[in-house]
């Protein structure tokens, strides 16, 4: 067993997770809140061992993506709510890829939730509480200097990647992957993808009651929340 690195300052908090140095400067410890939000912030509560469901979930999926040959900051799990990461240099940029038309696809473009896209689309967000994360094009990116033009070449292929590999896996479980928000950053130079996978961050449906098992739960009040990210581990842990 190895041992667990004593957390140093937090240096960072976000809405579900706190970020911890360690004695080595490459290495960060994330600590896996059971904090909600929804709407930029406007809407907050709390789902119990959400963090727990999150840490594990994250270390199940990272571990399968590094297994395809998917390079990611995941180091190890080092207890229920927390893992130990590289520490990235953060790209201002939210990735989404989506299968399945939903949330502010759906709303943005006045369609109907549930229809199947007929190959997978990759969006992109400015990472900017303030301004509500707005959709931009790739171009911005490049000359606002968040990413350059090579970066986001490899960002969208590793996405695409993440949801080839994804969607595989969960099919074989039950659960259409409708849709996912990845963040990826820097490290010694290289492109590692980042933050986590889990109900908080992806549309999990199942696939023969489209039954929501994500934090549209909790967004739409729609109960069975803890239910849900606990059904959902399950099904990944299977
Ligand atoms: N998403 C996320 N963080 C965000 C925005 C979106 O993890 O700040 C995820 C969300 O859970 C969904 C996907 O990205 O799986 C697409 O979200 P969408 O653009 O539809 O926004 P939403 O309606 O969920 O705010």
């Amino acid at each position: 067993m190895e041992s667990t690195p004593p957390k140093l300052e937090m240096f960072y908090e976000g809405k579900a997770k706190k970020l911890y140095a360690t004695a080595d400067p490459d290495l960060v410890i994330c600590y896996f809140k059971d904090d909600a939000t929804a709407f930029n912030a406007k809407k907050r509560g709390t789902i119990e061992d959400k963090g727990v469901v999150n840490n594990r979930m994250s270390e199940l999926f990272f571990g399968l993506l590094t297994r395809t040959g998917l390079k990611t900051h995941f180091v190890r799990r080092l207890n229920d709510r927390e893992m130990l990461c590289k520490r990235l240099q953060i790209i201002p940029v939210e990735t989404v890829v989506r299968n399945i038309v939903a949330g502010s696809m759906a709303k943005r473009l006045g369609l109907e939730e549930g229809r199947e896209l007929s190959f997978p689309v990759v969006e992109y967000y400015y990472k900017s509480d303030p301004l509500d994360d707005p959709l931009i094009y790739p171009e911005h990116a490049i000359l606002f200097g968040w990413a350059t033009a090579a970066e986001l070449e490899t960002i969208r292929s590793l996405a695409l990647k993440v949801n080839e590999v994804l969607r595989r896996f969960l099919d074989e479980r039950g659960i259409i992957l409708v849709d996912f928000k990845l963040e990826f950053g820097r490290h010694h130079g290289e492109i590692l993808l980042g933050d986590e996978i889990c109900p908080d961050t992806c549309r999990f449906w199942d696939k023969a009651s489209r039954k929501k098992l994500d934090k549209d739960r909790f967004r739409r009040d729609l109960g069975d929340v803890e239910e849900a990210y606990q059904e959902m581990l399950r099904r990944v842990e299977d």
